[in-house]
């Protein structure tokens, strides 16, 4: 499969090469600037939704689109490229994502689909052989899985890696596996005390499994990236990205050291993909707001905005419901900072700093309490008509009677849509029957708001907008699950779903000027899709190919 999806993509590859070579040939001939891309089903997602056959762009911004004809009359000197009647799009933007996250799990060990113990070990060695480190860090076994149910044990891995600590979290963070050079390096013995955790052990001594807040005591043996390996992070999640079609991203919450490397690569021009952070919501974040030490802005990079979490997920019950959760009487979830007066502080002070200096308020709200508290606290500071883009991260179970709140008060709803087709199969579990109607309501938010933001909110999920497309669309898994999709009725249009993945996601963060769709003065960020997706079936979208991905005119990949 991989073979063949590589042979595929280096087909149209070569197709490309040959185009761009044939580009800079016409160029250096007759000293041009401006190309006419032509003969391609260009989706300019303008405001009347309008196609043409034509576009012309010239130093990376677009300088007219129409028909080839009169283009062709007003443009004779252009280079002309054919865009042999595939399909062009404004550039993917994913509205809420991780990148630097992205990054990060790039760097580690993915464990993620294992079949044993041992087949973990063989993973640790190839990642090792091919990216020496002088730790391992992996994530994502899952016992369940394997043939054998049972924890391994720090032996296990003593044979692989004799020298070198190896720290290997289960696939929901809540246990490490790990061997004896970490247990010595972090002094863990079995007579360590640990509270809210437990280091379980074999014939009296530690097993190599540690389990909640023992996984902690080892997580000092693996240093911190530095400057450079996190370069390597951003420059490695950026080729992802750009490969899925993705030409501007919002990373959900990035803490202001972070943020400033992260600016650093942007001026030294080492990432081309476009890129808006919000400032996690954390006492320094807001110490460097009160201040105006803003992290400066670069070419296709700002930090700007505040992502706060309400609570948790629904899967963990960490969720914070109005009513107890369906399949555990005595739990609501709880909202993640009333549990001290300095975080319930620390949130009332990050609002405040956000309205005054004008920075949007981001806030992660899962259940419909969490949902019902924010928006009302939102509503306090934006009065009516005003147009601040505060955005709802999520909103993925909103009670019907505070829907109202995205209408009177211009909230943007920034949902992602695979989170429906993920969660749909233990989501009423939770829920229970009725209230199941009140999550991943996609539709009901977008028709109060008039807009919706769509992301991925990778690595949680793939990197894959395509993902979003399908799913907002079709409302159904990778195997076409559920027949007639999930709570269908509250499926976007494909047209709405473009729009969601494009103009709207550019507006929910005030770039709506400057990208979101392919009209004059704009940036020429744009990507040639083999399918139409305004057209084609749900496996076809899914599987539609990136044939080429653009920033500023320029060809990333
Ligand atoms: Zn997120």
């Amino acid at each position: 499969m991989e073979t063949l999806l590589f042979h595929f993509l280096s087909k149209y590859d070569m197709k490309f090469l040959l185009l761009s070579f044939s580009f800079i040939y016409i160029s250096v001939c007759y000293g041009q600037e401006s190309t006419l891309y032509h003969h391609g089903y260009i989706y300019t997602v303008d405001s009347a939704f309008k196609t043409v056959d034509a576009m012309v762009i010239e130093n990376g911004v677009i300088k007219a689109t129409g028909s080839y004809k009169t283009l062709a009359t007003q443009y004779p000197k252009a280079a002309q490229i054919d865009l042999k009647k595939q399909f062009v799009y404004p550039g993917f933007i994913d509205a809420h994502c991780h990148f630097f996250g992205l990054g990060l799990s790039m760097q580690i060990v993915d464990l993620i689909g294992t079949k044993s113990a041992n087949d973990a070990v063989q993973k640790c060695l190839s990642y090792q052989k091919e990216k020496p480190k002088k730790y391992i860090m992996g994530r994502g076994w899952d016992q369940n899985d394997w043939a054998v149910k049972e924890y391994p044990n720090a032996e296990l891995l003593d044979q692989a890696f004799p020298d070198i600590p190896v720290v290997l979290k289960r696939i929901d963070g809540h246990a490490a596996w790990v061997n004896h050079k970490a247990l010595q390096m972090s002094g863990v013995t079995e007579r360590t005390v640990v509270t809210g955790g437990e280091i379980i052990l074999k014939n009296g001594k530690p097993s190599g499994i540690l389990i909640d807040n023992a996984v902690d005591l080892v997580m000092n043996v693996i240093p911190n990236m530095t400057e450079q390996e996190i370069q390597q992070a951003c420059m490695e999640a950026e080729k992802v990205c750009l490969s899925k079609g993705l030409t501007y991203l919002v990373d959900a919450g990035l803490e202001y050291d972070t943020l400033a490397i992260i600016s650093k690569l942007y001026r030294d021009k080492k990432l081309s993909i476009g890129l808006d952070a919000m400032y996690a919501g954390s006492s320094k974040n807001l110490y460097k707001i009160n201040h105006h030490e803003y992290i400066q802005n670069e070419e296709n990079f700002k930090a700007w905005g505040i992502k706060i979490y309400a609570d948790g997920a629904l899967g963990s019950r960490g969720a914070c419901l109005r009513a107890p959760y369906a399949d555990r009487a005595e739990e609501h979830g709880f909202m993640l900072f009333k549990g001290s007066a300095a975080n319930d502080q620390l949130v009332m002070d990050l609002f405040k700093a956000g309205y005054e200096q004008g920075m949007p308020m981001n806030v992660h709200c899962i259940g419909d309490s969490a949902n019902h508290y924010i928006l009302n606290e939102m509503a306090k500071y934006l009065n009516r008509g005003t147009d601040l883009r505060w955005r709802i991260e999520h909103a993925q179970v909103t009670a019907p009677s505070d829907l109202d709140y995205y209408s009177t008060f211009k909230i943007i709803p920034s949902v992602q849509p695979t989170h429906a087709t993920s969660d749909m199969y233990w989501a009423e579990d939770r829920l229970g029957k009725s209230r199941i109607g009140h999550a991943y309501t996609y539709k009901s938010l977008l028709k109060k708001a008039g807009m919706i933001a769509l992301g991925t909110d990778f690595p949680v999920e793939a990197v894959n907008p395509l993902y979003t497309f399908t799913s907002a669309v079709w409302r159904m898994d990778a195997h076409s699950f559920p027949k007639g999709g999930f709570q269908k009725e509250e499926g976007l249009t494909r047209e709405e779903t473009l729009k969601g993945m494009t103009i709207w996601a550019a507006w929910s963060v005030s770039e709506e000027k400057y990208r979101g769709s392919l009209e004059t003065g704009k940036r020429a960020d744009f990507i040639i899709l083999n399918k139409d997706l305004m057209k084609c079936s749900f496996k076809e979208a899914r599987e539609a190919k990136v044939l080429g991905t653009f920033i500023s005119g320029k060809k990333v990949y």
